[in-house]
């Protein structure tokens, strides 16, 4: 299987449901660790690429750069 790449503010449809019942999830951080946002209770996650390669149903289209967060340093 290929790996896949992922883009700041791209957004992935999950295959499984968050609990406040989305599925889809902004990308606003990259590295080792991939940073997730809720797109609709606004929670944020990082979970492991090759996790997120797992869970990955498929990507919506892009947001627009004025939706993205700043990056944040934690
Ligand atoms: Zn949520």
């Amino acid at each position: 299987m290929q790996p896949m790449r992922f883009e700041l503010g791209e957004r992935l449809r999950l295959r499984k449901k968050h609990p406040c019942g989305s599925f889809d999830w902004a990308v606003v951080r990259l590295g080792a660790d991939i940073g997730l946002r809720c797109e609709k209770c606004g929670r944020r996650i990082l979970l492991p690429r090759s996790e997120v390669e797992r869970r990955v149903k498929q990507v919506l289209p892009r947001l627009q750069p004025t939706e993205l967060d700043p990056f944040d340093e934690e």
